[in-house]
């Protein structure tokens, strides 16, 4: 399910990013890395006595910006509590109370979201500069080191405890998440086929989680379009779109079974569009190529929809397993079509095959083409079986795996396709030692 996502959020230098890093660093990271280096790196997943998070460091919005310093923190955190389920306030113990610290603490008060004060670089557990801080008003002050790891134990014990409690429950219901870069048109996508105002919703946001799942019935199967909360937020402020786009998209997949990926066919496909594909692909989530805006393509033939595809496959080869669709969400234009394929993608991820019939294929497919034999070795391949579902993984045993080449895996990667298609559904081969 989504996990709560919690944002670092305060004035420059006071020691954001550092707070972030010991964060992931102590809680057990699984940081995903996100643009690959460090310094890019502003989201990552981790976990603290078994409660499981985003980790959102906001600072490269407000360094990167133009705008007066203060405009910008204040956006920065608008949008952090947007975002965030959970704001961490981090001011500066060798400072002491900034003027801007106080708006800020006003700003966090009105916003009806949990939120935490930190005071950095109280390096030495026994300084009491950080008192100062009492003065805001607030009735506890979290004083750490991020540069020695003082204190953060303490202060994610009380953030964890602080996170509103999810009131998901698990279902048998397809979850389907619309992800594409911003203006594609995927509030309107989704709007369309829910019916005009259910994205319009009234902003109670409170204390309860606002990633709202949108529910629907179809062909009698639960189906719920995940997060279009994060749709709806998106165009409220336009700054910084970029950094929480690509973390909404992140979490959208994590939590879906589906994944429609919407591009926009005036601009073509770009290489963003194919990044959150390959995100959601690599995921093993079921994938839906959505080419919206088909209204407005230009110079239209009845080979157009055909040509689009091939030169995307072109790009990226395993598009050539994925469904694609060519839609308007405009006039509504095959719109209603992404249903019947995201349950049928939902099926083909799901779906179960014999292991009398896989080791029947894998006869087939070494009568076809024996594996390249080593120098002096026989390499064989002995039998295979289905090992798990969603996505569909095989298992090959043979008494040399780790001989067994690249292309060849390939080969039979093609050859399983070729027979059970998986349209749609990322398909793994796994190479293991014979028993
Ligand atoms: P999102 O950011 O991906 O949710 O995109 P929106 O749904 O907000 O759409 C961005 C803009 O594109 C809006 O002005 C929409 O009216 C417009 N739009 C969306 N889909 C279509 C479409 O299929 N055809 C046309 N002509 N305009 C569209």
């Amino acid at each position: 399910m989504s996990l709560p996502v919690i944002a670092i959020v305060g004035r420059p230098n006071v020691g954001k990013s550092h707070l972030f890093n010991r964060i992931v660093g102590e809680a057990s990271a699984i940081v995903s890395e996100e643009a690959g280096t460090t310094r890019d790196r502003h989201f990552g997943q981790a976990d603290w006595a078994g409660h499981h998070f985003w980790l959102v460091d906001t600072g490269g919005l407000v360094e990167d910006s133009n705008e007066p310093m203060d405009v910008a923190i204040r956006k920065q955190v608008m949008q952090a509590i947007d975002e965030a389920d959970l704001l961490m306030l981090v001011v500066d113990a060798k400072v002491g109370v900034h003027p801007s610290d106080a708006r800020l603490v006003d700003i966090l008060r009105l916003a009806k979201k949990p939120w935490v004060l930190v005071a950095n670089k109280v390096d030495d557990p026994n300084s009491a500069d950080f008192y100062d801080f009492y003065r805001l008003g607030v009735t506890d002050v979290y004083p750490v080191s991020a540069a020695n790891g003082k204190g953060s134990g303490d202060l994610l014990d009380a953030v964890v405890a602080a996170i509103p409690e999810t009131d998901e429950v698990p279902s048998e219901a397809v979850r389907i998440a619309v992800i594409g870069r911003p203006n594609v048109g995927k509030s309107s996508f989704v709007n369309k086929l829910l019916g005009e105002e259910r994205l319009v919703v009234n902003d109670e946001s409170g204390t309860t989680r606002d990633s709202i799942d949108a529910p629907m019935r179809y062909h009698d199967q639960d189906i719920i379009f995940v997060d279009t909360a994060g749709l709806r937020r998106q165009s409220k402020i336009d700054d910084g779109i970029e950094f929480y786009s690509a973390l909404r998209s992140r979490r959208a997949i994590d939590s879906s079974d589906v994944c429609i990926l919407m591009v926009d066919a005036t601009e073509g496909l770009q290489n963003q569009d194919l990044k959150i594909a390959t995100l959601a692909w690599e995921a093993g989530r079921g994938l839906i190529m959505v080419i919206n805006k088909w209204d407005l393509y230009a110079d239209k033939t009845d080979k157009s929809s055909a040509k689009f595809r091939k030169d995307a496959v072109e790009k990226v080869p395993y598009l050539g397993f994925v469904p694609f669709l060519f839609t308007s969400a405009l006039t509504g234009q095959r719109v209603n079509k992404v249903l019947d394929m995201a349950l049928e993608v939902q099926e083909q991820r799901t779906r179960r095959i014999s292991t009398s019939q896989v080791n029947d294929a894998l006869q087939e497919i070494i009568a076809k083409l024996q594996p390249p034999q080593a120098a002096g070795r026989e390499v064989k391949l002995n039998y295979a079986t289905q090992v798990e579902t969603s996505p569909p993984t095989f298992a090959f045993f043979g008494n040399h795996p780790e001989l067994i080449p690249e292309n060849y895996i390939r080969y039979i990667h093609n050859q399983l396709r070729e027979k059970w298609g998986f349209t749609g559904s990322p398909m793994r081969i796994i190479m293991r030692s014979k028993r």
